[in-house]
């Protein structure tokens, strides 16, 4: 049986140039978002000082749609996996309090794909 997993693909950020916006490798310009809309539902976006969670805006097929500036995708967690970083999300900032966005090496590794916390 095929893997859905494999054909998974990362847009790739090509240019970093402020901690709100960046460019990826084909050319799209990405900007930090506040929230992002995911299975119906508002959640709020992880705010780190040196990246920044978008969406990826290519539209093309099997990319992963919400994605870190450091490269890495990002996840829609509960307050569990960022305790330590965050106070939880309220109803005002997502429609299921405590969901929040968060890049996903950042969560399990504490810094950023590139290293930067
Ligand atoms: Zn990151």
């Amino acid at each position: 049986m095929d893997n859905p997993i494999k054909d998974i693909r990362f847009s790739v950020i090509r240019k970093h140039n402020s901690a709100n916006e960046a460019e990826t490798l084909d050319g799209y310009k990405v900007k930090r978002e506040k929230f992002l809309f995911f299975d119906d539902r508002l959640v709020h976006c992880a705010e780190y000082d040196s990246h920044f969670i978008y969406e990826d805006p290519s539209g093309k097929v099997n990319r992963w749609l919400q994605m870190c500036s450091c490269g890495s995708h990002a996840v829609c967690v509960g307050y569990n996996v960022y305790k330590k970083d965050a106070s939880p999300t309220t109803r005002a900032e997502s429609t299921a309090p405590g969901e929040m966005f968060v890049c996903w090496v950042h969560a399990t590794t504490g810094r950023h794909a590139d290293g930067s916390s």
